[in-house]
């Protein structure tokens, strides 16, 4: 029996349904920005496996660094323990986190570190004597899937079944550079009539809106009345963080940086789940009391894993090596030459582009998971190559280190896939 067979029986894989699409690709090997398949086939793995695998499959020095630690200490406790892994790791950070980040909090994906960000936010007001509420999100944003995350996540394709038991969430409009006197009032109207606890937002660019950009000056102006009126900033980088915008973080191109920022994808580049939830001092001074309830009581049994610090830890001295920056500056030209060569294509209705983010809109309508799109999809890894596309939007979040061939394959098997649709 093939991987593909055996895998039917017994697995239940995530955002899918089974009936509709019961089949898997099972994969065997990964190296660099390569997938190999069962039966042999390679893929060029054009969007870093969900944006994690930025320094490549299997990275030697990530790998190594780890092969080394789990020598030495794979796991403990991290309430009432420590370790140099974490403690490294946290000083590495903060040499690149906005310079008001100053602590760091563990836990082992992306929703959880969302879910801690409105937790700390709720937390914050309750220990300084207020009960606030609400929160406020963009529309279209994807925070992930637990139940706080879900909240404030404004692509609720299929959340029916959960949205009578969400949290209280207000949507304003993403800023496009001229809608900022509008959102400036709905915002003011919003903190009028509600006591409104924080803002949850993905800086610059919603991946599962299918890579939609916004504003860095509009997202400025909503920033600095979240600080006026004391409305707690969470910034979900889980997406743009580590480099994918051009800078370590999107937050790194506004002057107002976010109270609160939530970090995982790319933070062990793939080798291993991990998440952080980062805040400011006077978010931290809230909770910090000689009484024991105003704690943060929240904890994962995983918290600071020695292994995912050890991967991160390396994940961040790779981002700051020249040779990743020179990468990062090469794959950011490299999309803006295939831009020019794409964006009149009668196919394409527009294309943008922040740091290696790239994604081009199609003039044809197609439905988030409709046939066009599996159409779409079985070209792409018949030519070799994996590509998601998200509705009528395809994109490319390829990791730092691809070649200029396997890019220019990416990009021509994309030209070649216009004729298709
Ligand atoms: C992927 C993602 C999440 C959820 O992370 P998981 O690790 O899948 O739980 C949250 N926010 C953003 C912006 C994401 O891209």
């Amino acid at each position: 029996m093939t991987l593909n067979e055996r895998d039917k029986k017994h697995l239940w894989h995530p955002l899918t349904q089974h009936k509709l699409h019961p089949d898997a690709i099972a994969i065997t090997k990964a190296k660099g920005c390569v997938l190999t398949d069962e039966n042999g086939n390679e893929y060029i793995d054009a969007i870093a496996s969900w944006y994690t695998c930025m320094y490549g499959h299997c990275n030697d020095y990530i790998t190594s660094r780890v092969a080394t630690q789990m020598q030495q200490l794979d796991q403990v406790v991290f309430s009432g323990f420590t370790h140099e892994p974490a403690i490294k790791l946290s000083e590495a950070l903060i040499n690149i986190l906005p310079s008001n980040q100053n602590k760091i909090f563990f836990s082992d994906n992306g929703s959880t570190s969302v879910e801690i960000g409105v937790k700390m936010a709720l937390q914050y007001h309750f220990n300084n004597g207020e009960k606030r509420n609400i929160l406020i999100a963009f529309e279209e944003g994807f925070h992930g899937d637990t139940f706080g995350a879900m909240s404030v996540s404004g692509l609720s394709v299929y959340n029916g079944p959960f949205e009578d038991f969400f949290l209280e969430v207000k949507r304003i409009p993403t800023p496009n550079g001229t809608n900022h006197d509008a959102i400036l009032k709905t915002l003011k109207n919003i903190k009028e009539n509600h006591k409104v606890a924080g803002f949850v937002y993905e800086p610059l660019v919603q991946g599962a809106a299918a890579m939609k950009m916004h504003n860095a000056e509009g997202l400025n102006t909503i920033l600095n009345f979240c600080r006026q009126n004391n409305i707690v900033t969470i910034a979900d980088e889980v997406m743009t963080g580590f480099g994918k915008t051009g800078r370590y973080f999107a937050s790194d191109y506004m002057e107002t940086k976010p109270d609160i920022m939530c970090l995982s994808k790319a933070l062990t580049g793939g080798l291993l789940p991990m998440a952080l939830t980062t805040c400011s001092q006077h978010i931290y001074d809230a909770f910090y009391s000689d009484d024991i309830s105003k704690g943060l009581f929240h904890g994962h049994t995983y918290s600071a894993n020695p292994l995912a610090c050890t991967a991160a830890l390396a994940g961040v001295a790779l981002l700051q090596s020249k040779d990743i920056q020179n990468n990062i500056k090469r794959v950011i030209k490299a999309h803006q030459a295939f831009n020019e060569r794409i964006k009149t294509h009668p196919k394409v209705k527009s294309t943008r582009q922040l740091g290696v983010i790239f994604a081009l809109d199609l003039n044809v309508e197609m439905e988030r998971y409709g046939n066009l799109r599996d159409k779409l999809f079985k070209f792409f890894m018949d030519k070799g190559v994996f590509l998601r596309p998200l509705g009528s939007t395809i994109y490319i979040q390829a990791p730092y280190v691809i070649s200029e061939k396997q890019l220019e394959k990416v990009y021509k098997t994309i030209e070649e896939a216009l004729s298709i649709v």
